[in-house]
């Protein structure tokens, strides 16, 4: 279909398309009707001179090739010009016009005949009888040139019958007028079927044609989700999904075939300090050229993909390699530790390489990925800048490792990771006001687990989002209880780590829990690392949504990390933890106890109460209160506390018995 088509509504399309035909089919009839028409014309003309020598015939004659002979022209004029394409409905009003002209001359030819006293009247019925036969015959597309041409000639007809008086005159005008109804009737039948089939044909072919387009339309969108769902969007690298599954073909190819594969894992050296210092826009340049340069390094073939923030994994699949991914390895490393030019700028990035081999190191993907891991953390413990395979003196991590993240799976499963709550206290009332939610895990072989480890297998293994719905759902518990022993004014904080951050809807799972266990939002809040708020943009709004769903927010560590002020005004947090580096030494460093003032009045600045992280001490509390902070948390309080001990702690009063001294008290009046 053309494109002025494809704007119309398909049935005015159609509609034109029939008049086209139309006029297209009548006009071609017109070619040989027409000088048909002049030849027994002038015949009759000639025939009738006999009788009638009379110059109204040779008017007649002279007329009636003119008319035919401009009906002729307009016909070949109108398919030169291109009106039948473009006003198919204006040449059909033309033609039958035209048809009019020529019926009203054949009409006049008639009155002419029957008002002379020749014996041409009864061959003169025959002539008129042919003419308007032959005329419906050819314009079986076109009604209204059928009518136009025979309606006059048949009301002459008939008349003229009529006037003769006879009995036969009444006769052959009632077979007359019958016979033009016949005329109209069959032209009138055979254009309906006419538009009819021209109607199926072009329906079917808008409808094959909007079903091709259909079609076209629905892979082309299949192919863009597709596209979406298996790329990182700003490097157009694989994403860690569509790298795992590639990395599952590519080995299932190595092993039918004995060949060999490689897998690198490339992790940028300094990416958050130039995302920090220069902005996010550095930070996508620096992706997108790290993206380039790690293709030009590799060949057609190899797969590259974008694992994580600033982490980047390469496949090497090439059948055999001999040691070449050495050769690689060395040339990754020397592309990406060239500086990045952004702007009037040179960045100076850098870049630690783990890889391992197949069917040297492992043999499924896991089992690769581990070594590879390994061999990184190797690379990056021997001062970064630096690539490192895979080895036999690696492997008992790696084993440790791989039994580890099994068996995390395993715990979570089985309930054995534990939550433990740590108290946060408002100073003034010695109320307890918050906790935190800390994951605890008593390993079997190795004993109890630091949280960062455990928080580093979930990421390994992708339970990061089982992990934290753990936590979530004992936090949600734990509100349930308290709320019942008259504390549901206390906000349970759950920690989230950067690395969790934008990898899920953390919304959606903490919307999901809060329904589950009916506990109000407020109830609830989250601990996020300066890092954390701003490494990605998915994590942004998940906060967003989040603060609006009313739980509470909290940065985390404040002090150590890096924040711009006008971003932590925009996020508009509730809480700021002040960290525990600044409070250890409070009470003998006036240089601490200045950069905690800073920071009381940053929070106070930006509307949200500060919490003095890791206190241990009742002076560090005293001093704390004179400069102005009512939240504390650590020892001096209590520990983190499994969640029996806490309800009796709470039961017990305890925290009501602190030695907090009256200065203090008054000082950080609540
Ligand atoms: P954080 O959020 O800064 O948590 C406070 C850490 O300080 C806890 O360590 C706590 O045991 C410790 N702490 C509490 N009071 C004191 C004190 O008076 N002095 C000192 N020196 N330390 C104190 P923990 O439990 O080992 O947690 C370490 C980090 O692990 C946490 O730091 C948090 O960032 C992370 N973490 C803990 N649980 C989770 C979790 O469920 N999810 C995530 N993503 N991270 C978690
Ligand atoms: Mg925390």
């Amino acid at each position: 279909m053309s494109s002025e088509q494809a704007r119309l509504p398909a049935q005015s399309v159609i509609d034109v398309l029939v008049l086209r035909e139309q006029a297209t089919a009548l006009q071609s009839a017109m070619r040989v009707t027409l000088p048909a028409n002049i030849f027994i014309g002038l015949s009759a003309v000639g025939l009738m001179w006999h009788w009638l020598p009379h110059v109204h015939l040779v008017v007649w004659a002279v007329l009636l090739v003119l008319s035919s002979l401009a009906r002729i022209g307009y016909a070949n004029r109108a398919e030169r010009s291109g009106r039948i394409v473009d006003a198919p409905d204006e040449v059909l009003r033309s033609c039958w016009i035209g048809a009019l002209v020529s019926g009203l001359l054949w009409a006049g030819f008639l009155a002419m005949v029957l008002a002379s006293d020749s014996v041409f009247h009864p061959a003169l019925h025959f002539i008129i009888c042919g003419i308007t036969a032959g005329a419906t015959v050819q314009g079986t597309t076109h009604r209204a040139s059928v009518w136009a041409f025979v309606i006059p000639i048949g009301i002459m007809h008939f008349t003229s019958l009529v006037a003769e008086g006879s009995l036969a005159g009444w006769v052959l005008s009632t077979n007359a007028a019958l016979y033009a109804f016949m005329l109209c009737r069959a032209s009138t039948l055979s254009e309906r079927s006419f538009i009819a089939a021209i109607r199926v044909k072009y329906e079917a072919t808008a409808l094959a044609a909007a079903e091709v387009q259909a079609k076209e339309t629905t892979t082309a969108a299949l192919r863009q989700l597709e596209y979406v769902a298996a790329h990182d969007p700003l490097t157009g690298l694989a994403n860690r999904n569509a790298f795992k599954s590639s990395f599952e073909q590519v080995l299932r190819r190595a092993r039918d075939r004995h060949g060999e594969v490689a897998v690198m894992l490339v992790d940028l050296d300094r990416f958050k300090a130039i995302n920090d210092t220069f902005g996010h826009a550095a930070g996508d340049a620096v992706l997108i050229e790290v993206a380039a340069r790690l293709r030009m390094c590799l060949k057609e073939g190899d797969i590259i993909g974008r694992i994580g923030g600033d982490e980047f994994a390469v496949l090497l699949d090439r059948g055999e390699l001999n040691g070449e991914e050495h050769r690689i390895a060395c040339a990754l490393l020397d592309a990406l530790c060239r500086p990045i030019v952004f702007g009037a700028r040179l960045l100076q990035i850098g870049a630690s390489i783990g890889y391992s081999h197949y069917p040297r190191d492992a043999h499924d993907v896991e089992n690769l990925q581990i070594c590879a891991d390994v061999a990184l953390y190797a690379a990056k413990s021997e001062g970064r800048r630096t690539f490192h395979a895979f080895d036999e003196d690696l492997r008992a991590v790696a084993d440790a490792r791989r039994v580890f993240e099994l068996d995390l799976a395993e715990a979570l499963a089985e309930g054995a990771i534990e939550v433990h709550f740590q108290p946060q206290m408002a100073i003034g009332n010695r109320r307890v006001c918050g906790l935190e939610a800390l994951v605890r895990w008593n390993h079997p072989n190795h004993g109890w687990v630091a949280p960062a480890e455990i928080i580093a297998a979930a990421a390994a293994t992708r339970q990061t989002e089982a992990l934290t719905g753990h936590v979530v759902s004992t936090a949600c518990r734990m509100a349930r209880a308290l709320a019942a022993i008259g504390h549901g004014d206390i906000t349970i904080s759950v920690n989230v780590s950067p690395a969790e951050f934008g990898r899920f809807s953390l919304t959606q799972l903490v919307a999901a829990k809060l329904g589950e266990f009916d506990v109000p939002a407020a109830c609830l809040g989250i601990e996020i690392t300066e890092e954390a708020m701003f490494s990605d943009e998915r994590g942004a709004a998940d906060l967003k949504a989040l603060a609006e769903l009313g739980v509470k927010i909290s940065v985390d560590d404040f002090g150590v990390g890096y924040s711009s002020f006008g971003s932590l005004r925009a996020y508009g947090f509730d809480f700021i933890k002040i960290n525990r580096t600044f409070i250890q030494a409070i009470a003998v460093s006036a240089k601490d106890r200045a950069l905690v003032q800073a920071i009381l009045g940053v929070a106070r600045a930006l509307g949200a109460e500060a919490v003095a992280d890791g206190v241990e001490t009742v002076d560090q509390v005293v001093l704390l209160a004179s400069l102005g902070c009512r939240f504390i948390q650590g020892r001096y309080v209590s520990g983190p506390l499994e969640p029996k001990a806490l309800m009796q702690w709470l039961v017990a009063g305890s925290e009501a018995s602190l030695p907090l001294t009256r200065i203090a008290q008054r000082r950080a009046g609540t």
